[in-house]
């Protein structure tokens, strides 16, 4: 037990040693969540959450006082703590601080210590930051939506990207909406990425305009699903797979499959709490996720889009 006598809050594992302060502070609430369980989580969850962190430039959202607390979004961090927690080069982003990476289980552990809840990604990795390797479309639910229209939403999304000749993969967000991803191979620049998915987007929401919205903003999305393109800019994040919410339950991101969309109860189901019933899937939904990253020519043409 961590403060008993004789045993440090330590956690000793083959990658190294990690000292554990306030170990038993409950930062949810609502599901009594330590600290030490959330650095236990992360700690379990490291093999599969890494292959989605690894060579990305990441931004890392703190909650010293837990969930209910203040929360401090940071793409620049004092990282000297962080065993693991690594600087790129400060040519990725000129006239910023650098960037920072999670490059191992111990930075991922080492954030937990330093109160980091969640991992948010560029759409880019570091040795092609000019060229992102993925289209993301965060389905936002307005004011009034229910569950189910972001299922369909979802499997509306990935139906229109086949019919351009595209490839999604889908994740809860751990909150309320879902996410869907597109592989690319690395051709097009962040300006044209983000402009071809405003097109896809402004498509659908022109097409079913009751149910969909390009427009951000409460106002514009009452009782509709906005889907957010925003995420496709240079420098702009999506929570990474596998990452925990700063949120009361403290849902996770999780990599599904299409088939099972319909089931899901909601982009929570699974969180600190419950997420070994879902440990022996693993990225497998994914697994065709490398396979297919394209190039987005085909899906311009046909959208009519010119770049
Ligand atoms: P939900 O499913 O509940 O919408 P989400 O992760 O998609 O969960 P959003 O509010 O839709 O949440 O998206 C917020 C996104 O904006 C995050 O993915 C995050 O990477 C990004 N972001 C950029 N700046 C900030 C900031 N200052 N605070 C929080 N998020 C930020
Ligand atoms: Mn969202
Ligand atoms: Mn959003």
């Amino acid at each position: 037990q961590p403060g008993a006598i004789g045993q440090p809050s330590g956690i000793a594992s083959p990658l190294g040693k990690l000292k554990v302060t306030h170990p038993e502070r409950v930062i949810d609430e609502s599901t009594g969540i330590t600290k030490i369980d959330l650095i236990r989580y992360y700690a379990l969850v490291a093999p599969l959450m890494l292959e989605h962190l690894k060579g990305r430039p990441v931004s890392l959202v703190r909650a010293p006082d837990g969930v209910k607390g203040q929360i401090f979004f940071q793409k620049h961090l004092e990282t000297a703590k962080m065993t693991g927690v690594r600087l790129l080069p400060a040519e990725l982003d000129p006239g910023h601080e650098p960037l920072m990476e999670v490059a191992s289980a111990q930075g991922l552990l080492s954030a937990a210590q330093m109160n980091v809840i969640e991992f948010h990604t560029w759409n880019a990795v570091k040795t092609s930051i000019g060229k992102p390797d993925r289209m993301t479309f965060d389905l936002d639910p307005g004011k009034g939506v229910e569950w189910p229209a972001m299922q369909e939403a979802a499997l509306v999304m990935r139906a229109f990207l086949k019919e351009l000749g595209l490839v999604g993969f889908a994740k809860t967000s751990g909150g309320k909406g879902l996410h869907v991803v597109v592989p690319l191979k690395r051709r097009h620049d962040w300006d044209t990425v983000k402009d071809f998915s405003h097109a896809i987007v402004l498509h659908l929401a022109q097409t079913l305009p009751k149910r969909y919205a390009a427009k951000s903003g409460p106002r514009n999305r009452i009782g509709k699903i906005f889907i957010d393109y925003l995420r496709n800019g240079f420098g702009a994040t999506t929570v990474a797979a596998w990452s925990a919410r700063a949120r009361p339950g403290m849902g996770v991101s999780v990599p599904v499959s299409w088939e099972e969309i319909d089931s899901l109860k909601s982009s929570a189901q699974w969180h600190v709490g419950n997420i070994h019933e879902r440990l022996d899937q693993g990225n497998e939904p994914w697994k065709e996720y490398g396979p297919s990253a394209q190039s987005l020519g085909g899906a311009m043409k046909a959208l009519g889009f010119k770049p």
